[in-house]
C-alpha cells in the first residue's frame, strides 16, 4: 500500500521509517524494510530485511533489537490481498538467492499461472502472496538473460551480469493486473528499479539522493522536485541520477514538476 525506496548519503532507515509513516493514512496490516549496503563494489553485497505484522512501531522495535545499516535501501506498508498479513507475508518479497527483493501495490493476477511456470522451472515459494511470485520471475529472466550472455560469449571474456533494469522490463512485461513495483538486488548494487501499471508511484530528485514512494506525501519534507511515474514507465535510481524508459526499453525523458501544495 505504501512504498518509500532511497538511495542517498542519509542513513536510509529513518528516511524510509518516516516516509512510511507520512503514508500511513492510506491504511496498512503490516511493514517491512530491506537495506542494501556493505562491500557493494563488486556486488557481493549485503541485503538484509526486517518485516512485522500490525503498526510501523512493531517494525521499529524489530529493527531497535536487531538494527539495520546501509547504504540505500526500500519499505512497505501492506494491505494484504492475497495471503494473511502474517509477518512471512509481509513485503519486502524475496527470490530464491535472497539477494533480490520486491515491494508492490496492486494486485499480480496471473500470479497462478506464473507460480505454476516458475515452480516448474525449480523456484520454491514460501508465501502465500501474488507478489512473491514478482521476486522470483525476476529471478528467472535474470538468469535467462545471463544464459543468453554466455551463449554469445562462448569463446571470449566472461560474461557480464545483466543489469537488474532489464530484467525488471521483462518480467513486467508478462504480468497482469496492477502494479507499482520497487526492486532492488545486492548483486546490482547502489541501483533502485521502479516500475508502474496502475497504482500510483513516484520519483523524488533531490541533491545527490533520489526518493521513490507510492506517492507525495512520503517524500516531500525531502524533495519538492517530482517525477510522477506514469503506466508503462520504469526508472532507474542511482547515486548518479534517474534514467526513464518505456517497457520495451527506449528511453524517456523525465518530466519533473515542482510540487508547492503541502499535505
Ligand atoms: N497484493 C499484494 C499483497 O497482498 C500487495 C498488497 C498491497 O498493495 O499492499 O501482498
Amino acid at each position: 500500500c505504501g512504498i518509500v525506496g532511497y538511495i542517498g548519503p542519509k542513513p536510509v532507515v529513518p528516511v524510509i521509517l518516516e516516509g512510511l509513516r507520512r503514508l500511513e493514512y492510506r491504511g496498512y496490516d503490516s511493514a517491512g524494510i530491506a537495506v542494501a549496503g556493505g562491500p557493494s563494489l563488486n556486488g557481493n553485497g549485503v541485503l538484509e530485511l526486517r518485516r512485522a505484522p500490525g503498526k510501523l512501531r512493531n517494525l521499529e522495535t524489530v529493527i531497535a533489537d536487531n538494527p539495520l545499516h546501509g547504504t540505500f535501501g526500500i519499505g512497505h506498508t501492506r494491505w494484504a490481498t492475497h495471503g494473511r498479513p502474517t509477518e512471512e507475508n509481509a513485503h519486502p518479497h524475496r527470490d530464491c538467492t535472497g539477494s533480490l527483493v520486491v515491494v508492490h501495490n496492486g494486485i499480480v493476477e496471473n500470479y497462478l499461472a506464473l507460480k505454476k511456470e516458475l515452480t516448474a522451472k525449480g523456484h520454491t515459494f514460501v508465501t502465500e502472496t501474488d507478489t512473491e511470485i514478482i521476486a522470483h520471475l525476476i529471478e528467472q529472466e535474470l538468469k535467462e538473460l545471463e544464459e543468453l550472455t554466455q551463449d554469445t560469449h562462448a569463446e571470449g571474456p566472461s560474461p557480464v551480469r545483466p543489469a537488474l533494469e532489464e530484467a525488471v522490463r521483462e518480467a513486467v512485461k508478462r504480468l497482469t493486473g496492477a502494479f507499482a513495483i520497487g526492486v532492488l538486488s545486492a548483486n546490482d548494487p547502489d541501483k533502485l528499479v521502479a516500475a508502474r501499471m496502475g497504482p500510483p508511484a513516484v520519483i523524488g530528485i533531490g541533491e545527490g539522493e533520489f526518493f521513490l514512494a507510492s506517492d507525495v506525501p512520503g517524500i516531500l519534507h525531502h524533495t519538492r522536485n517530482i517525477h510522477f511515474l506514469a503506466d508503462g514507465e520504469i526508472a532507474v535510481l542511482t547515486r548518479e541520477g534517474v534514467t526513464l524508459s518505456d517497457f520495451n526499453g527506449n528511453p524517456l525523458p523525465l518530466k519533473v514538476q515542482r510540487i508547492t501544495w503541502d499535505p
